[in-house]
């Protein structure tokens, strides 16, 4: 599965070709969504944003596109006029004289008012993107002291998209290596400085890894590019320790850590181990 930085490459991608250009042809798979298109015809888009796993598609008349790929969605740029030959349904046409963004396949379509678009069900649920702009350090620790949060496990917690979402398995290997925490942790028992350096690590990883691969080489070089520190390291030195990185599985998913920085305190091993009450 794409996490967030994959995800807003894309969305990037998809902006490049069509955002502020009058659109010439607007088409729509779906019969409800078929009203739209004369209305959406000659308007232009104004930016594409994902949130989580969803794209939303503004609109320059207060309407704004949502679509969702599940597992089998996908959107394609194309030149205008051209289509890529394949054998997937198509669904939404947006082009402009110059390029086309098509999606292929994907169901969990809606348009709805701008203004409105929090309500959607689906991102009414989720937690905020952690790669949007107003995310910020205090606002990371305000969703790790939530009740709802507080006293789950970090391994569990990074990969519910209703606490943050754009994180995925890679994401949360790093962000608790670079946070130096077991994924065994619960938010409730870090202390202050734990917690900042939970906060700034979530807000840190995700940004670094989404800069390093847009911008390629130039910052590769740089001191803070991102690159795996723990993740798919299983058996290679820490970078802080020098002390083997482990392979484990931590709700259900490769879990990779340094077996050192990353300790587990007695206390919150003793309660991992403790079988889970009913
Ligand atoms: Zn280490």
């Amino acid at each position: 599965m794409p996490e967030g930085p994959e995800i807003r490459r894309a969305a990037d991608a998809l902006a490049a070709a069509i955002v502020g250009e009058p659109l010439v042809t607007v088409w729509f798979h779906d019969r409800a969504l078929k009203k739209y298109e004369r209305v959406l015809r000659g308007r232009r888009i104004e930016s594409i944003e994902p949130r989580g796993k969803a794209l939303l598609t503004h609109f320059d008349y207060g309407l704004t596109l949502y679509t969702h790929n599940q597992l089998y969605g996908v959107w394609r740029v194309a030149k205008a006029g051209t289509r890529p030959r394949t054998r997937r349904s198509l669904r939404i046409v947006l082009e402009t004289s110059e390029n086309a963004i098509l999606l292929y396949s994907a169901t969990d379509i809606a348009i709805w008012k701008t203004d409105d678009i929090g309500s959607h069900p689906f991102l009414a649920r989720i937690g905020p993107d952690v790669l949007d702009p107003a995310f910020d350090v205090a606002a990371a620790k305000a969703r790790l002291v939530d009740r709802r949060f507080a006293r789950r496990n970090l391994g569990a917690l990074l990969l519910d998209q209703e606490f943050l979402a754009g994180l995925g398995n890679y994401l949360r290997v790093e962000i608790l290596w670079q946070a130096k925490l077991a994924p065994e942790r619960r938010p409730a028992d870090l202390d202050a400085r734990e917690r900042t350096r939970l906060a700034e690590a979530i807000l840190d990883v995700p940004v670094r890894s989404y800069r390093m691969r847009t911008n390629s080489r130039a910052k590769a070089l740089q001191k803070t590019a991102f690159r795996f520190r723990a993740y798919h390291r299983a058996g290679k030195p820490c970078e802080r320790c020098g002390s083997a990185i482990v392979r484990a599985t931590v709700a259900s998913r490769p879990f990779h850590f340094c077996p050192l920085c990353q300790k587990t305190p007695d206390a919150a091993m003793k309660r991992a181990l403790r079988p889970a009450r009913s």
